[in-house]
């Protein structure tokens, strides 16, 4: 699994941080940090919330 940010649409809201924080980070001048861009398959729940929770719908996932 990877996680991959659509640097076009988002906004740097930070929906995805609340959802995942030690997968994303926004970064002080509202870019977006993936930690982590090929976690477990553990935590796909909290990815998954963090791909539904973002509002522009900038995160996807791709199967490797
Ligand atoms: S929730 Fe979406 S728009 Fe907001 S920082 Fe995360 S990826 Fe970007």
């Amino acid at each position: 699994m990877r996680i991959v940010v659509d640097r076009n649409r988002c906004t740097g809201l930070g929906m995805c941080e609340a959802e995942a924080p030690d997968l994303f980070e926004v970064q002080d001048d509202g870019t977006l940090l993936v930690l982590n861009e090929t976690p477990d398959a553990g935590c796909r729940q909290d990815v998954e919330a963090a791909v539904e929770g973002c509002p522009t719908e900038a995160l996807s996932i791709v199967e490797d």
